[in-house]
């Protein structure tokens, strides 16, 4: 793996040290090995980071739009050659698998040349108000924007907001998981390397109370943009409400997804074990709550099981196989959380505990599980576990079935299976949810808009939507 031991920040197209000197280890989850060291940012290299920013973001808003497209196509493209290079460096650093991680990687290249393309169409409107005024919108960029992104799809995440800032004229500071950093490091450089402009896209490095909030808190960035956990969510909305600054918060759920008794069992089987196993259930939009009709969940539930047992867990067995959890944290979450399934009733039908066998020793692996006998009042069916767990909950009627779907904190996906085409129009327009799936989970395209209802979040990430979350509109009025 192509990989430098050690990476400062990457602060006006170059790395540079830290201001206090420390570096923190990055740790591969498979076995525990230090894959690189990142810098350990702190308030000082914030201010450095946004002052590079705010001096290269004045000349990169005034570039011809259709210019400063071309430059971002051209990062996706060069993202494109080197996709092998990156996916071996993110399934080090989070433990995804090879496959998986270069899917990845596909995506994020997607982002830059999707908003490359769009950066040339933010249009303004012309407001018809009569002969004797000329009234009109421009789409204004923030200035510089803050991005702050969690480790479970690190590359991806990053892009899906970096793209869209920088398209619309911002420079952007990208705080990247102090557990997964390198991919978004070795991105930077790679942009500046394709004729990103100096200080348009700096990273700086390190845990997100202290370099996350600085940024967050820095007078001179004018929005953020945030993926992770609500709790973090709100700390950063508390902040940015003292402000009077814009954020996109994308948060997460405990999504629904329902297996109507009509539903093609051949397709679905596979596809909602997918929705909760995806990446080990490190997914934002992972379907957990498995609402099932009644007449069929007894049978639905032991083919799921029996299903579920079978997935190879090991980061490099055949696809489709499970990776390690992606850090040490975040195992521990996952284990605590079948304790609690079990201290609150629910009936373990496979998994429940820490993977073994060969290989496995030392990373941190958890089974494929599945639990049933869920109430909806449970905390395994009310929280975000990020595992590889899915709770399955029996319904009776298409109303139930909405009724407990809802019957959520959050609201970011939801699922759906059936062969009823009227009934699935009308239960996707009766969730509360920010993407419904029909016949299918998961949606990876770049052009779909996503993001939460309820505590999911505020704001859309990915297609034409994003675009504008990234600009402030401006009426000018002239008096003819
Ligand atoms: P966090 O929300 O804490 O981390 C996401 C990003 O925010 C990281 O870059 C983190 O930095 C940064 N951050 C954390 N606290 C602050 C703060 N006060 N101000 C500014 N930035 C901050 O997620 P965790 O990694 O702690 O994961 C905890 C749980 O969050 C998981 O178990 C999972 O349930 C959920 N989660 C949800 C995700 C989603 O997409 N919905 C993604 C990841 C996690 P640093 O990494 O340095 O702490």
């Amino acid at each position: 793996m192509n990989i430098r031991p050690q990476h400062g920040h990457f602060i006006n197209a170059e790395y540079v040290d830290p201001a206090k000197g420390n570096y923190l280890d990055s740790i591969n989850p498979d076995d525990q090995s230090v894959v690189t060291q990142i810098a350990a940012g702190s308030v000082e290299d914030v201010d450095a980071a946004v002052t590079s920013a705010a001096a290269a973001q004045p000349a990169w808003g005034d570039m011809r739009p259709l210019e400063r497209g071309k430059i971002l196509a051209r990062i996706g493209r060069a993202l494109e050659e080197r996709i092998q290079e990156f996916a071996a460096v993110e399934s080090a650093e989070m433990g995804v698998p090879p496959l998986a991680a270069a899917a990845a990687m596909t995506t994020a290249s997607n982002y830059f040349q999707y908003y490359g393309g769009l950066a040339a169409s933010l249009q303004g409107e012309y407001i018809p108000v009569g002969p004797e005024q000329h009234s009109y919108t421009v789409h204004e960029p923030y200035g510089v924007v803050g991005v702050i992104t969690p480790w479970n799809a690190p590359l991806n995440q990053a892009c899906r907001s970096t793209a869209p800032a920088l398209a619309a004229g911002n420079a952007v500071i990208h705080k990247p998981s102090e557990y997964t950093s390198a991919t978004a490091l070795m991105f930077a450089e790679m942009a500046a390397e394709a004729g990103l402009p100096e200080g348009v896209l700096n990273v700086v490095t390190g845990v997100g109370p202290e370099v996350g909030e600085a940024l967050v808190r820095h007078e001179g960035v004018g929005k953020v943009a945030f993926t992770g956990s609500l709790r973090a969510g709100r700390e950063i909305g508390k902040i940015a409400a003292e402000k009077v600054m814009p954020v996109t918060l994308e948060m997460g759920g405990k999504s629904p997804d329902i297996i109507f008794e009509d539903a093609d069992l051949q397709a679905a089987l596979p596809g909602a074990l997918f929705a909760f196993i995806a990446n080990s259930g490190q997914v934002c939009l992972a379907g957990t709550r498995l609402l099932v009709q009644r007449s069929i969940a007894e049978k639905f539930s032991q083919m799921m099981a029996a299903a579920a047992a079978k997935v190879p867990v090991g980061r490099d067995k055949p696809f489709p196989n499970l990776g390690p959890i992606a850090n040490e944290m975040q195992f521990n979450k996952v284990l605590d959380y079948f304790e609690i399934a079990e201290k609150e009733g629910a009936k373990l039908l496979t998994g429940g505990r820490r993977a073994e066998g060969e290989g496995l020793e030392n990373g941190f692996y958890v089974e494929p599980t599945v639990y049933v006998d869920v109430s909806n009042e449970m905390r395994i069916a009310r929280e975000e576990v990020f595992g590889p767990v899915g709770v399955i909950i029996p319904f009776d009627t298409e109303e139930d079935a909405v009724a407990i779907a809802n019957d959520s904190p959050y609201g970011l996906a939801a699922g759906l299976w059936t062969r009823d085409v009227s009934r699935a129009h009308r239960v996707a327009g009766r969730l509360q949810a920010g993407q419904i799936y029909v016949n299918y989970y998961i949606e990876g395209g770049v052009e779909h808009p996503l993001g939460g209802y309820k505590q999911s979040g505020i704001g859309r990430e990915k297609g034409l939507m994003a675009l504008r979350e990234y600009t402030q509109t401006k009426n000018i009025i002239l008096k003819l």
